[in-house]
């Protein structure tokens, strides 16, 4: 199978090319240039399968240079009983008579990154070896929190990889910041920069396209890479859950065969929402799917209206990892909706980088009027549906999770649509302990870790592994610097 570019349909690359390059030079994301269907009674034979199995399946239609052996060792190392506290992977759990939570955050880090940042190492050190490329990779990655610890245990000790994680010194939760600090592994480094998250972002981009650094880093054998939901060997593992999650709602004789389901989905860079329409494309029984978001709701404005405009005051809310005003995704979605066109979406593209905003074709929203709704949730709600999902169905859920669920719950109070229901659920409550106590009526007097042992005591829900273990870790990265010295500080890591 090939791959295109969004920006140029004519290029046409492997899939590890594919994954090795992360971003087309044309500047456009890589994307399948014929989707896979499921075949023929896919569905009756995922369903008998576990979870590692129904992903090899899965993603052996995309790839076809890897064979099935190669993406059974990278699931069994990615999925495995080292990284996930359970064998299901990425469990469903009934919150009421036709609603589902789809629990993504049993991995290393406690979010849904994982899902994907667990697989991808695997696939990009194997598509280094099968495009016979010679230099070692350094991945370079800002965070706002999730994704940085998600790359870092990903990556840590992958054999022909370092990895350097950039975090703004005051922009990360107590939790976040000690889950990197910690870190294991030889070849990882984390430090802190004197900024926000956009001095973080602006600093990392600008190393990214500073030809002069790539050139001296390739002559010592180093190229620069990216974790960031652009790349295809990030989207790919994320159909999986679409798929199993409806073999589990079958077997657990909530739906027919062939009866089609909605899902709800936390929604900040269109990554997650996006593996969801490849899987209905795909074949997969989907009825709609939601776009939910928070104060932030760029996108909710945009599914509505089809007029993307991201000149908008910037929240900050409770759930962080959605707060985010240019949703890189919606690109590859803008393609397939457009027919392929390339230029069609180089045209959006940019219009967004000129003046902020663009407004897509009628045969665009018509595309996206018969698949998506949108809706938003602000920050007082999310805490009410919090305290609800507790009360009413003794379920704890996270931020995030909450918007997905709120926005479900307007979308039926709208539609009266009774479909059996898919809440895509992000994150471990605990990972925001602070928001989560708050919503459950108490006032969190201290903050950080501490906060772990008070939500259990007054939930009676066992925190993860991973995040309980965190108070005894010695922190090991310390370091912080001011923005004009990072690339100072890449040199020196890559020695
Ligand atoms: C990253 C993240 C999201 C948003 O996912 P996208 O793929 O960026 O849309 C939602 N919830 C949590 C907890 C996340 O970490």
């Amino acid at each position: 199978m090939r791959y295109i570019s969004t920006r140029d349909a004519k290029a046409r690359v492997s899939a590890s090319t594919a994954i090795v390059r992360g971003l087309s030079t044309d500047g456009g994301l890589f994307v399948p240039e014929v989707l896979p269907r499921l075949p023929e009674g896919a569905i009756g034979e995922l369903r008998q399968m576990s979870y590692r199995q129904r992903a090899v399946y899965i993603m052996k239609l995309f790839l076809d240079e890897f064979t099935a052996g190669e993406l059974d060792g990278f699931t069994r190392r990615a999925y495995g009983p080292e990284s996930f506290d359970t064998p299901e992977t990425a469990p469903l759990r009934a919150l009421d008579a036709n609603t589902s939570l789809l629990e993504l955050w049993h991995g290393p880090t406690c979010a849904f990154k994982d899902m994907a940042l667990q697989m991808l190492p695997h696939l990009l050190t194997a598509s280094m070896g099968k495009t016979g490329s010679d230099k070692d990779v350094c991945i370079l990655t800002a965070t706002s929190g999730d994704t940085g610890k998600a790359a870092l245990e990903g990556f840590a000790d992958v054999e022909r990889t370092k990895i350097m994680v950039i975090y703004p010194r005051d922009g990360v939760s107590d939790i976040q910041k000690l889950q990197m600090t910690t870190q294991r592994g030889g070849n990882v480094n984390v430090l802190a920069v004197r900024g926000n998250f956009d001095d973080a972002q602006t600093a990392v981009k600008e190393i990214f396209s500073d030809p002069g650094l790539r050139e001296e880093l390739a002559g010592r054998g180093w190229a620069l890479s990216s974790a960031n939901s652009i790349n295809w060997g990030r989207l790919l593992p994320q159909i999986v859950y679409y798929i199993s999650a409806y073999c589990d709602l079958l077997n657990a004789g909530e739906i027919r065969e062939g009866e089609e389901v909605l899902f709800s989905v936390p929604t900040g860079n269109f990554g997650d929402i996006l593996a969801g329409y490849y899987a209905k494309k795909m074949g997969l029984p989907v009825k709609r799917l939601l776009c939910a978001s928070n104060e932030n709701d760029v996108l909710t404005d945009f599914i509505k209206t089809g007029v993307y405009d991201r000149n908008r005051p910037f929240h900050t809310t409770i759930s962080p990892s959605m707060d985010i005003l240019v949703s890189s995704n919606l690109e590859r979605l803008l393609f397939d909706l457009s027919g392929q066109s390339d230029t069609e979406t180089a045209g959006y593209m940019e219009a967004l980088r000129e003046t902020g905003r663009y407004q897509v074709s009628g045969k665009i929203r018509a595309g996206i009027d018969v698949l998506f709704s949108a809706g938003r949730c602000d920050d007082a709600e999310t805490l009410d549906v919090i305290r609800r999902a507790y009360r009413e169905h003794g379920r704890l859920i996270d931020p995030h999770t909450a918007v997905a669920l709120g926005v479900l719950e307007k979308f039926r109070r709208e539609t009266g649509d009774k479909t059996p229901a898919v809440v895509v659920s992000t994150a471990s409550p605990y990972k925001f302990c602070d928001s989560v106590l708050r919503a459950l009526g108490e006032t969190p007097e201290s903050s950080g870790v501490e906060l772990i042992g008070r939500l259990e005591e007054v939930s009676g829900v066992p925190a993860p592994a991973p995040l309980r273990a965190l108070a005894g870790k010695p922190v090991r990265f310390t370091a912080s610097r001011d923005k004009e010295e990072l690339t100072q500080a890449v040199r020196e890591f890559l020695g």
